[in-house]
């Protein structure tokens, strides 16, 4: 397939790659499914085209429509290049003490801001609230209508990974995938990959890989949701049991320290040639815990979920870093002028 119809007909079929300093201290293999590879740049282009297709199919939406989410990332991002392509226009509702950077990527893809207050979730001016209600205003004035993404409930998030992303790690492993682990935001990719693989072998491992901050490491090893802590990655991590992580429980679950995180982030990128953002580091670490809980010789598969330039002010700042106590690899803080 050399020639793809469309840029849509780019998303998914990623490759897995090994890592080698991950698989030699462990014993393990250990894959990266390279999600950075998406047009969007991350695994959220999945959950945007099948929540754009399934309305579709619904006929929640109509050529000229209006799709709104409240997000300031990924999924955003992958809303607008899906649009795109198929004659929508994309409303982010975003709130507005985000990165300059994160606002330029969004609308470089092609999507609409509306920056709201950043305030908690309990407040109706909240920027999901917002989002709901712009696009509920949306659909009973304008006659393309509009939709509610709602990733975080949308079913068609999980249902992206049940159909693609657990089927191709499935046949790109030819069967021998043990274990697979990933962080979970919204959690379609760790519960709809969960249920395919598992749906495919029996006895194969699942984790979640959480960061600090996040109460659902709590929830699955002793039954309350509860939050501790705090995390630099983005895009995961989750307050409470979403549609999508309803009925799903992992077999293993691990609390990631952001500089046990950080450390793997920076090892991959100087040993493997990977750039990449904080929530890969939070996988390939779990994937390593997982790993070692199993023993050697299993295989061991996990997400990339990103790249590093979404990141460049903060997980690659020294200032940055230091700020929140992070440690700083010598490399980061060598400045030009000391080269030979
Ligand atoms: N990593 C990054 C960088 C993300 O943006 C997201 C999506 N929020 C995730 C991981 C988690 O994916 P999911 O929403 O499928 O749990």
């Amino acid at each position: 397939m050399s020639i793809r119809p469309d840029v849509l007909a780019a998303i998914g079929a990623t490759p897995l790659i090994r890592l080698h300093r991950a698989s030699e201290e462990t014993g393990c293999t250990i894959l990266g499914k390279a999600e950075f590879l998406n047009p969007g740049l991350s695994v959220k282009d999945r959950a945007a085209l099948s929540i754009v297709r399934d309305a579709e199919a619904r006929g929640l939406i109509r050529p000229g429509g209006t799709i709104v989410e409240g997000t300031a990332g990924n999924t955003g991002i992958g809303l607008a290049l899906v649009a795109s392509v198929r004659g929508y226009r994309t409303v982010i509702v975003i709130p507005e003490t985000q990165s300059a950077e994160k606002k330029e990527t969004l609308r470089l893809a092609g999507a609409r801001l509306v920056e709201v207050p950043a305030v908690p979730f309990a407040n109706p001016d909240n920027y999901v609230h917002v989002a709901r209600r712009l696009a509920e205003r949306l659909a009973a004035t304008e006659s393309a209508g509009a939709l509610f993404a709602n990733q975080f409930d949308n079913l068609a998030n999980r249902q992206a990974h049940v159909e693609t992303t657990g089927p191709e790690i499935f046949s790109q492993t030819q069967g021998a995938v043990d274990g697979f682990v990933c962080a979970a935001g919204t959690g379609g990719t760790l519960a709809g990959t969960a249920e395919a693989l598992r749906a495919r072998k029996a006895g194969l491992r699942i984790a979640l890989s959480d960061p600090e901050g996040s109460a659902l490491h709590a929830y699955y090893t002793t039954g309350t949701l509860k939050a501790e802590g705090s995390s630099i990655t983005e895009g995961i991590g989750q307050g409470r049991v979403t549609a999508n992580l309803d009925g799903f429980r992992p077999d293993h679950s691990y609390r990631i320290p952001d500089a046990e995180a950080l450390d793997i982030v920076f090892r991959l990128m100087r040993e493997e040639g990977l750039s990449l953002g904080g929530s890969s580091g939070i996988n390939v670490a779990g994937a390593m815990r997982l790993a070692r809980e199993l023993g050697p010789g299993h295989t061991i598969v996990t997400i990339l979920c990103d790249g590093a330039a979404r990141y460049a002010s903060k997980l690659f700042n020294p200032d940055f870093l230091r700020g929140r106590g992070l440690p700083v690899p010598a490399w980061l803080e060598a400045a030009p002028g000391d080269l030979p």
